[in-house]
């Protein structure tokens, strides 16, 4: 793991640790942040900047080039699977993207701090 890898990982947790909103805390063991920006031409994923998924958060920009605030959001999905881990993603079909209360928990949680300037759609 690449020291921007681990900071950008231990920065999102410090925040989402701030925050109560489930009985454990968010925990980094076997999370990555990966840089595919193949995955983002696929036409469902083309308007995201990151991904989530169990273990792995995908971003589209290189490292160097990527927010706190997006890996905070992020991260958060991965909170929230660490506890709900089949009805979070299913939540996503049966409730939709933008008004769903996982993808609007994420949102708070990246504008729970004063980070750096957001950029773009978070998935
Ligand atoms: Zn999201």
């Amino acid at each position: 793991m690449s020291p921007r890898e681990r900071a950008l990982l231990q920065a999102a947790k410090a925040r989402l640790d701030a925050l109560d909103w489930y009985p454990r805390r968010v925990r980094l063991r076997h999370v990555r942040v990966v840089t595919a920006p193949w995955l983002f031409r696929l036409p469902w994923l083309r308007r995201f900047e990151g991904y989530a998924t169990w273990w792995v958060v995908f971003v589209r920009a290189p490292l160097n080039e990527v927010s706190e605030d997006l890996v905070t959001h992020e991260l958060c999905h991965v909170w929230q699977m660490q506890h709900h881990p089949l009805w979070m993603p299913l939540s996503y079909l049966v409730r939709g993207y933008a008004a769903n209360p996982y993808e609007l928990e994420a949102r708070r949680a990246a504008a729970s701090w004063p980070g750096q300037a957001s950029t773009g759609t978070r998935g």
